[in-house]
């Protein structure tokens, strides 16, 4: 038995709903439920057209927890595999905990009023997991989540100690859009717009928003782009679990177009989400920019080129210094041709459908809640190489 409920029908969960029916040995039922009962019907019926595989659907309000239940005791799943929002994580841990269902996500909770993301929300569920005998993965996908596994694969097999960490995400891809993102606008511009913090011997050390840029040379012909320094969920978890590190920073590439209209909409209010009264209606400002800006999901047939996410680490091994790149590269078009999506949405979605893969078949197992670099990067590394994400390590 491997029955999965994945709740939200976006960029991402079109792609975990995808790669999930590529592997019936691993998920013998799949179930999708979203707000709009019409998106997961449409990726549905791409499924099936694509692979031959049912996928049931339902509609489901993942903020209010009885509905969920009630779902998850009508489904009965083995796993709930959330790729809604942020916003929701706290009442879907409520929801499995009280149905008995083990957990999976991809981005840490936020509250929906303050642009805030950090951890403390989910780790205090910590006791109830573990009580419930339930196991919670958070972070399954690429950043967080790849490059976790990445660390946990480079501290078990080449470092006695990793002293600097530097994770880069790049897209080297192109829209061909005067201005959009390429996961949820509302997630992605709340993060972009946030103070920058990096973790040093012992301390966070903040940075203004996206001031402090390095440039970077990106291998296989990707080249010379320049990447700003920011806050990313990972480095949280990571500098609790990585030996001797003193040094810890994630970097991402932005192209001068994408900093302008940036600039400007952050200039004139636009990314506030600080409600406003407009013609008698309350509206935050930022919702209603995604509200007018292309859905990620549509970008996929537009966008060209790669991406390239990784990690440079420098450490000790056997009394050497060592500095090793372990990285992915996506392509945009080939992503697009195997399950009609882009690259940021499909380089999440593999690791939340291996994640899933890891839980359901016992390989990774546990009670309580836990971050990917706490668990066995072996069995996760070689599923990426099998599944359309695979790595190279270099030693630099
Ligand atoms: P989308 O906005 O495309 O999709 C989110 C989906 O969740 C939508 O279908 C939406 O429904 C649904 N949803 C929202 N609120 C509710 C609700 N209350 N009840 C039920 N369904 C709801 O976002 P993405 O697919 O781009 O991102 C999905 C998640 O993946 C996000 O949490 C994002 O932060 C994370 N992510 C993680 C990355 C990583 O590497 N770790 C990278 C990129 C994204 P509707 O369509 O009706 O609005």
């Amino acid at each position: 038995m491997s029955k999965v409920l994945i709740i939200g029908a976006g960029g991402v969960g079109s792609v975990v709903v995808h790669k999930c029916a590529q592997v019936p040995e691993g998920f013998s039922e799949i179930h999708l439920a979203s707000r709009t009962k019409s998106k997961c019907d449409a990726i549905a019926s791409s499924v099936k057209e694509r692979t031959g595989v049912e996928v049931s659907t339902s509609q489901v309000d993942a903020d209010d927890v009885a509905q969920v239940v009630a779902l998850l005791r009508e489904v009965k799943p083995d796993l709930l595999l959330n790729v809604a929002l942020p916003y929701q994580d706290l009442p879907l841990m409520d929801a499995c905990l009280e149905a008995g269902v083990n957990y999976l996500d991809t981005a840490n909770y936020e509250p929906p009023d303050e642009a805030k993301f950090e951890y403390k929300w989910q780790w205090a569920y910590q006791e109830r997991f573990k009580e419930a005998g339930l196991m919670a993965l958070l972070g399954s996908g690429f950043d967080p989540g790849v490059t976790n596994v990445y660390c946990a694969h480079a501290q078990k097999h080449h470092f006695d100690e990793i002293h600097e960490l530097d994770i880069i995400d790049c897209n080297a891809g192109d829209h061909g859009q005067a201005f959009a993102t390429n996961f949820n606008p509302e997630i992605n511009i709340r993060e972009i717009t946030q103070r920058g913090r990096y973790w040093e011997r012992g301390e966070w050390v903040e940075t203004d928003p996206l001031a402090w840029s390095m440039d970077y040379e990106f291998p296989e012909g990707i080249g010379h782009k320049k990447c700003y320094l920011m806050y990313h969920e990972e480095l949280e978890s990571l500098v609790m679990h990585l030996k001797g590190l003193k040094r810890a920073r994630f970097w991402m590439t932005f192209g001068e177009q994408y900093l302008t209209h940036l600039r400007v909409l952050e200039g004139i209010g636009m990314t506030s989400i600080k409600p406003v009264n407009y013609n008698g209606q309350m509206i935050q400002p930022l919702q209603f920019l995604k509200a007018v800006l292309p859905e990620p999901g549509s970008l996929g047939p537009l966008t060209q080129g790669r991406t390239c996410i990784g990690c440079v680490m420098k450490g000790t091994k056997d009394g050497q210094e060592k500095k090793l790149y372990v990285y992915n590269i996506c392509s945009h078009e080939a992503a697009y041709e195997e399950v009609g999506s882009q690259a940021i949405s499909y380089t999440t979605g593999v690791p939340a459908m291996i994640g899933a893969m890891m839980m359901l078949t016992g390989k990774w197992s546990g009670t309580g809640v836990f971050h990917m670099e706490q668990m066995d990067p072996d069995p996760f590394m070689d599923a990426l190489n099998r599944h359309g994400l695979p790595w190279t390590e270099v030693e630099l």
